[in-house]
Order: C-alpha cells, then structure tokens, then sequence
C-alpha cells in the first residue's frame, strides 16, 4: 500500500472519531433540553457508534482487497524486508506491472525504478516487459539474457520468478524479477577464447615455417648442400621458438593452478638473483652488457625456488635483450618498510636501453603484448615472460612497477615481503 493510502485511512479514522464525538454533544444537548430521553439518547448514540465501527472495518477489508500484495511504506512490511535484505538486483512486480518493492542493487541497475510506477518507464527493455507477461500468463520461470552498451559494455541475466500467495491460486499473484551480472563471466570468456587464438596463432608461425622448409628440402634444394645448413639452422631456430612457447605455456598453467595455494618456504633472495645473473654471462657477454649485482645481507622470503629462479631470469634477460645498448645492468637488492610497517626487499633490474614509451607500460603483463612484435621474435621472446612474471608475483604475494622513460632505459622492480630468517620455524 502505498503511503497515500495510508495516510487517507488514517485520516478517514480520526473523522470518524470527531463525528462520533460531534453526534455524542448533539445528543447530550437534545437530553439537557428536554427533548429526548436520556435511554433514547444512549441506545441512538450506540447505534451510530455501532455503524461508524462497521463501516471503518468494512472500509479496511475493502483496501486490503483491493491490493492483497501493495507494500507498505513501514519497513516491517515482509516483503519489502525480503526483498530488500536480498544480495542480488531484486524488483517485484504486481499483476499491473507495477514495481511493488525493489532492493538497492536494483536501484543502482536501474536508477529510474520508483516504487508504484510501472517498471517499463525505468527498464525499456521489450523482452524483459514479454518475459514478465509470460511469467504472468504461464506461471512459469523465465530467463532471459541481455547485454546494455552504454556506457560500458554489460551483459545480465535476468530470471523472472511467479509467486502465488497461495498453493491453490490459479494465476500467480506476483513475480519477482532477479538480475545476474554476466560481464565478469563474459570476460573471463573471451579471454580464453583471445588466449586459445593467440596461443594457436603463436604456434602456427613456426609450424608453417618448418612444413615450408621440409617441402624445399625434399624438393629443389635437395642436393644443394649450402642451402640444406641454411635451412636446417633456421629449421631448429623455429623448433626451439616452439618449444619455449610450449615450455612457458606450461609453466603459466601450473603457476595458474597453484595461485591460491602461498608458498612457504624460506629462501634467500641474494644467492638466486646471483645465480641467474652468473646464469645470463654469457648472453651478456654476446651483447656487450656489464651486469653488476648489489646486495647486502640475507633476504629471506617464503617461496618457490624454481619460480623466482625463472621470475628474475625473465626480468634480466628481458633487460639484456632489450637494453643491451646501454651496455649496463645493474641490480639492486634494497630491504624496506611498507607504509604499514612491514618488511619487504626491493629487488631492481635497471638496464640504460631505449626504454619504453609510456602507453605501453600498462599492457606489458599481458599475455602476448610486445612493443614490436618483430624485435620480441628476433630476440626468441615468446610473449608470456612478464606474464609469467606477474604471475609468479601474484603467487607469492608480491608487487611489479615498472618505470621507464622512453630514451633512458627501464627499471623493473620486483618487491616481496621478507621474514626474519631465524623466525622461520
Ligand atoms: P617477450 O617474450 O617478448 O620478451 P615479455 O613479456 O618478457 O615478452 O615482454 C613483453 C614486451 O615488453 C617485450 O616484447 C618488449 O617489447 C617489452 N620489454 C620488456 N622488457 C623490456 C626492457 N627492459 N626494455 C624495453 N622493452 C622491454
């Protein structure tokens, strides 16, 4: 019911009450005059109280007749309590179409929703509108998915439910529209199917090239032995590209169903970045880098050796690679606090290379996102190296940042929270 309703009724209960009064003086005054007997007084004023008692009884029965569902505007109204309290967008609808009661997400889906107004003036949506008649008509569920464009792209479900008040009701009294927000769901979706697209297309590359190479050499170049080395050198260039994209799409995958579980345990972060930069000598000396490693002390943190292994091996490699004209990279191993107080290691990988430009440094975890395609393929990268990164981190309850300016080399810096090596069980 609504607050209108309410209202009169109570108004129309305090005039009956001052007309009983009014009937009660008139009597009085009629007994006080002599006119009328003071039994015929009291049995005509019983009757009059008698009839207005009647009437306003008849009149509640009749308001509530006439809307068996309307809610009231008193939050102990059962139905606005249920619905209000629900987690997901909630309306419900009567017969009419009209919104009977609908809970703050469904306010925020859709702002223009307004308790008693008809809910196609805030949802203009045909086939919900055809979706709640069906409901009404079949007194059966409905589902039905939708996507919004504007101002973003949305998709939701939405599941249109006929309630009877009671078991024997022929037609349902109600229904209660519920909404599922698809969008993460539809995300994740389309991801996998990007992943799957460029996983295959990533491989593709390569297979096409050694099926290329296979048909020359066992046609026009088969007794050209200069061409035969030639090809056969590019042949196990694109086995091993392969064989890396397998070999970190594996990692990724195992890295992925481990993410919930944190590793732990200890291990001193000094003697790893040390070995990984041993590891890349002679990739460094190929390209002409110095990489110098500055670190004091223990750095303990809880993790997975191999993982960090291959973390930090991503990171320097991708500096010699990329930055191998600044002919330097130095890494820094710097213990810190957190704001909160809590200790943690920076672990920096500088290089003095071109660097990267600014619109790139959000995409760079990506799975597959290069800078140049074609440099990242002349370098062996397969695309995942600082996905893989990210990943690893995620694990281990760390952070990247990575700061650049274009022309004056890259700085990646991994930092993980420590523990006290002696605390450690
Ligand atoms: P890749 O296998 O291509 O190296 P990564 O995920 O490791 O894949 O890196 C993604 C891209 O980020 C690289 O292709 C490269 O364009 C860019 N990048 C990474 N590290 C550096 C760096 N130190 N300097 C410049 N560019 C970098």
């Amino acid at each position: 019911m609504s607050l209108n309703e309410d209202r009169a009724r109570h108004l129309s209960g305090v005039g009956r009450g001052v007309l009983l009064i009014i009937v009660a003086i008139a009597f009085a005054s009629f007994v006080a005059a002599g006119a009328l007997d003071k039994a015929y007084a009291l049995a005509g004023f019983a009757i009059v109280a008698v009839a207005a008692f009647v009437a306003m009884r008849t009149g509640n029965e009749r308001a509530r007749s006439i809307q068996p569902l309307a809610v009231s505007e008193r939050t102990n109204d059962p139905l606005r309590a249920i619905v209000g309290g629900l987690p997901d967008p909630v309306i419900a609808l009567d017969r009419d179409r009209r919104v009977l009661a609908l809970n703050e997400p469904a306010r925020a889906l859709a702002p223009a929703l307004r308790q008693g107004e008809p809910v196609s003036l805030a949802l203009r949506m045909p086939e919900l509108i055809e979706a709640v008649g069906r409901a009404f008509a079949r007194g059966e569920e409905q589902r039905i998915e939708y996507s919004e464009r504007v101002p973003v792209d949305r998709w939701f479900q939405a599941v249109v439910m006929p309630v009877r008040r009671t078991p024997d009701a022929t037609k349902p009294d109600l229904v209660l529209l519920t909404f599922r927000d698809l969008t993460p769901l539809r995300r994740v979706e389309e991801m996998r199917a990007d992943f799957v697209a460029n996983a295959s297309h990533e491989l593709r590359t390569p297979l096409a090239a050694l099926s290329g190479f296979i048909e020359t050499l066992q046609g026009s170049a088969r007794d050209d032995t200069k061409a035969r080395e030639r090809f056969l050198a590019i042949m196990q260039q694109q086995a091993s590209r392969m064989a890396r994209l397998i070999d970190d799409l594996l990692s990724l995958s195992r890295i992925e169903l481990n993410a919930h579980r944190r590793p732990d345990r200890p291990v001193d972060l000094v003697p790893i970045v040390r070995q990984v930069a041993d590891g890349l000598q002679t990739l460094a000396r190929d390209r002409g880098v110095a990489v110098n490693v500055e670190a004091s002390g223990a750095q303990t943190v809880l993790g997975d050796r191999d993982e960090l292994v291959r973390l930090f091996e991503n990171l320097v490699e991708n500096a010699l690679k990329y930055g191998s004209t600044g002919k330097r990279v130095d890494i820094k191993l710097v213990p810190v606090k957190t704001e909160e107080g809590e200790p943690e290691v920076q672990v920096s990988v500088r290089d003095y290379g071109p660097g990267i430009a600014p619109e790139h440094l959000p995409r760079l975890t990506e799975r597959f996102y290069r800078v140049n395609v074609r440099e990242s393929r002349d370098q062996g990268g397969t695309g995942l190296g600082l996905a893989l990164v990210k990943h690893i981190l995620n694990r281990h309850r760390g952070r990247l940042s990575i700061d650049s300016t274009a022309g004056a080399g890259a700085t990646f810096t991994v930092s993980l929270p420590t523990v006290e090596p002696a605390a450690v069980q």
